[in-house]
């Protein structure tokens, strides 16, 4: 396994981190839940062969990831070995009636203390503003969220300050400028170079010294089943490479990066991860210029089957229902990109969870005028919606 720095903290921590956001599952009619079995033996392995950064999150399947992370880690003394980072978004302390607390800071420090109980643990390494953006940044920096933190770790109860992010750069930049975080989280894949966060949001992260944990290195998944076209692509290089290889050098390639995170379903998988890892050459500028030049035409490949032409630019926000319409159409133009709905119906599941979903529209046509793409949006999010609801948890 390879390792590499975390940022100013210290940690040494393996460029394999195991996200524990896709753990195999058992779906038994509308019903989901985690095979604990085959969880336990995953997250062990990877403890027991170099993996030594673990992800996880207060709402991942369905509230039961930390307390999954925490059965299999407690076995054998691997706790003391690995790093875990786990999140806790905004919404999630403002909202008094399920937290318990009378105030949203009671309610973070009790959501911090069941995390605690159900990971097993004293002390957690990372702890994340989980989901930071637009919505919610200023309510964080009014609420005083990262001073709440900061009284975490003066109690010992946590020793990173984080936040992951999804969304524009600017706001990002703004986010990560305003304190100095110990790590910060960003998706980042051969895809999203020039959407999201953008590069530039790396090399900003690299120059403050702050870990960079990237996650989505595969897109949910989709990058490792590439259509034919994109195979082609793959093929002209003349060694043997999976399409997973390509996605996770090409982040690999980033000297400012930590860690990356992959959420492993199955034990095949995570072997193969680990492998790919544990390579002598899986370090940063690990890419040639030819490998460059292949992946940036794998990128137009994709982008060739891009069905709404919405450029992300955000122009059509807010909408006065909550509708996040460009993710919305990002999400089902990556069903269309990829010829598979089901990582994209996954993430929608949570867009709709948290009052963004495209069910919401009641067709005002707010957005439709200040489209410079001039998309019919209430017809397109129709088309979205019919392609991306049903997703069970
Ligand atoms: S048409 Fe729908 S998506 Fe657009 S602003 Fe109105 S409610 Fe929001
Ligand atoms: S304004 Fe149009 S192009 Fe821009 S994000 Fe909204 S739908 Fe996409």
């Amino acid at each position: 396994m390879q390792y590499r720095m975390y940022g100013k903290s210290g940690f040494k921590v393996s460029a394999f981190g195991m996200g524990c956001m896709r753990l195999p599952r058992i779906v038994r009619e509308d019903k989901a839940e985690v095979d604990r079995e085959k969880a336990w033996e995953m997250i062990r392995y990877a403890a027991d062969h170099g993996v030594n950064y673990f992800d996880t999150a207060y709402g991942y399947h369905n509230l039961t990831s930390e307390e999954i992370l925490g059965e299999a880690l407690e076995e054998g003394g691997r706790r003391e070995k690995v790093i875990i980072a786990t999140k806790q978004p905004f919404p999630v302390m403002a909202d008094l009636k399920s937290g318990g607390g009378k105030t949203l800071h009671e309610n973070a420090r009790r959501n911090l203390e069941n995390t605690l109980r159900k990971l097993r643990t004293d002390y957690l390494d990372v702890y994340l503003i989980h989901n930071i953006g637009v919505p919610v940044w200023e309510d964080i920096k009014k609420q005083k969220i990262i001073e709440e933190y900061e009284q975490f770790r003066s109690e010992g109860l946590i020793r990173a300050i984080g936040f992951s992010y999804h969304g524009r750069y600017p706001c990002f930049k703004e986010v990560l400028d305003f304190y100095d975080w110990g790590m910060c989280q960003i998706q980042q894949n051969l895809i999203d170079v020039d959407n999201e966060t953008t590069d530039e949001a790396m090399r900003a992260a690299g120059l403050k010294g702050c870990a960079l944990v990237i996650m989505e290195p595969l897109r949910g998944g989709s990058l490792a089943f590439p259509p034919d076209s994109v195979k082609a692509v793959y093929g002209e290089y003349g060694g043997k490479r999976s399409p997973v290889e390509w996605a996770f050098r090409h982040v690999l390639d980033y000297p400012e990066v930590s860690t990356i995170l992959s959420g492993v379903s199955s034990m095949e998988q995570l072997k193969e991860d680990i492998a790919i890892f544990s390579k002598p050459d899986a370090v940063p500028h690990c890419l040639s210029e030819e490998e460059k030049k292949i992946i940036a035409r794998v990128r137009e490949t994709y982008f060739s089957f891009s069905s709404i032409p919405c450029t992300g630019c955000e122009y059509c926000l807010p909408c006065p229902q909550g509708v996040n319409i460009p993710q919305v159409f990002s999400k089902y133009n990556d069903g269309i990109m990829f010829n598979t709905f089901e990582p994209s119906r996954r993430s929608y599941f949570f867009q709709t969870r948290s009052g963004q979903a495209a069910s919401l529209c009641v067709s005002c046509g707010a957005c439709e005028k200040k489209c410079p793409q001039h998309i019919g949006i209430v017809k397109e999010l129709k088309t979205a919606h019919a392609a991306l609801a049903g997703w069970i948890e």
